[in-house]
């Protein structure tokens, strides 16, 4: 019997070692990697320059405290400040913690307006994390149930409609602020209309909100720009990162603009890994690989060009009802459940997923060539058709 709490269905495969957008099981066998360790591996596998700054690290410190300065975590911070247009930031170790900290700041925003219950504006579909408060945050009722009591003070509205949430504010006078993903990553690769960042900025100044953003899948070049709402010209109060951000090291990441820049004080909140030496070394050393290798620039080609040729490979596929995407996050949808298709695939030797039931997920390392690029499609078009083609199970 495994010693392992059973939270994963997991695939029959263990790899050993990778090398760009290969990995290399046991036996030798070589796969193609367009899932990236769920859009974390952004920079592939075993790149030059964060296996040597990361081996450096790992020789001098590793981990000392926050009760200290710590010189890698400050850089990195002025690094995202810089490139976000925002001011502060507050590290810890995954996607859902960030989340808790801007949940966090929310409601200290709120408790110091004076609002006693403040509410957070939260959208159908969405996925925030695993904790108690960002599983309530979260649209999926898979994801909550037998998790109740639910933490209270969300307020849910269907993605990508401004109506909705204009309802929210004129009836609900204890919201405090939204929480929304641009693209929703979980939720089957949703891509929000080009006028909704905008309308809900607008929703927040008038109301008094923060403009809270999780980018936890779509920061670190994704979706073509290192931050997903840098595609619309607004900027948030609050943006949360993780997954790309450490190429493969776990970190997490709250940042914040204008009054919730500097709502904590000590003893308002904190993380004992949040930060260390190590975690904030390969933070710096992958955004400065994205921004040195062009790799925004690279998503954006490569994501286009992903997206044109299946859209020719799988013209004819009946089953298919669309193909889209931003960048380098990618969904395919179908109209059927396919979850079988991540088995056939790696029996192929193709690495990609499933989410929503029914939509195949990309999400490639941002180093992918043109010819990895093509291959990736050459593979993933029979797998597709011959999945669409075989009839469908009687029903029972
Ligand atoms: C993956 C994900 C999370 C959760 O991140 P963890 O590191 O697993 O806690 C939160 N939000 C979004 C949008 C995600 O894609």
């Amino acid at each position: 019997m495994s010693h392992l709490m059973n939270t994963y269905a997991r695939l029959p495969v263990a790899f050993t070692r990778g090398e760009g957008v290969w990995l290399y099981d046991a036996q030798g066998k070589r796969y193609l990697d367009a899932l990236a360790g769920v859009a974390v591996n952004a920079l592939g596998h075993s790149h030059p320059k964060l296996v040597a700054a990361l081996r450096d690290q790992v020789g001098k410190l590793i981990h000392t405290s926050n009760i200290y300065h710590i010189e890698a975590q400050e850089k990195l911070a002025d690094k995202i400040a810089q490139l976000s247009g925002m001011d502060t930031v507050f590290f810890c170790n995954s996607g859902a913690e960030a989340n808790e900290a801007a949940i966090k700041i929310a409601r200290y925003y709120g408790h110091k307006k004076g609002i006693e219950n403040p509410n957070i504006v939260v959208l159908e579909k969405s996925f925030h994390g695993r904790t108690l408060a960002t599983l309530s945050a979260t649209g999926s009722r898979k994801v909550q149930a037998g998790f109740e009591p639910l933490v209270s003070g969300f307020v849910r509205v269907p993605f990508d409609d401004l109506e909705a949430v204009r309802r929210v504010a004129a009836s609900n006078k204890n919201v405090v602020a939204i929480l929304a993903e641009l693209v929703q990553g979980e939720g089957g690769v949703c891509v929000c209309g080009s006028g909704y960042l905008k309308g809900l900025r607008e929703i927040c100044d008038a109301n008094g909100w923060l403009l809270m953003l999780d980018e936890v899948q779509t920061g670190i070049g994704r979706t073509g720009t290192m931050f997903g709402f840098q595609h619309y010209g607004v900027t948030p109060d609050v943006m949360t990162l993780a997954k790309g951000l450490g190429g493969g090291v776990p970190i997490g990441a709250c940042v914040a603009k204008g009054t919730a820049a500097s709502l904590f004080q000590p003893g308002s909140h904190g993380s004992t890994f949040g930060g260390n030496i190590l975690a904030s070394t390969a933070g710096l050393t992958t955004l400065d690989i994205v921004e040195t290798e062009h790799l925004c620039q690279n998503a954006t080609a490569m994501g286009e060009h992903i997206r044109a040729s299946l859209k020719r490979t799988l013209a004819e596929t009946p089953g298919v009802k669309e193909i889209r995407g931003q960048g380098l996050l990618i969904g395919i949808e179908l109209d059927r459940p396919c979850g079988e298709l991540v088995k056939t695939g790696l029996d192929a030797g193709l690495l990609i997923n499933v989410t929503a039931d029914n939509v195949v997920r990309l999400v490639p390392p941002l180093i992918i060539s043109r010819a990895e690029a093509d291959q990736l499609v050459n593979e993933l078009t029979p797998l597709i058709r011959s999945f669409l083609m075989k009839p469908a199970p009687a029903a029972a």
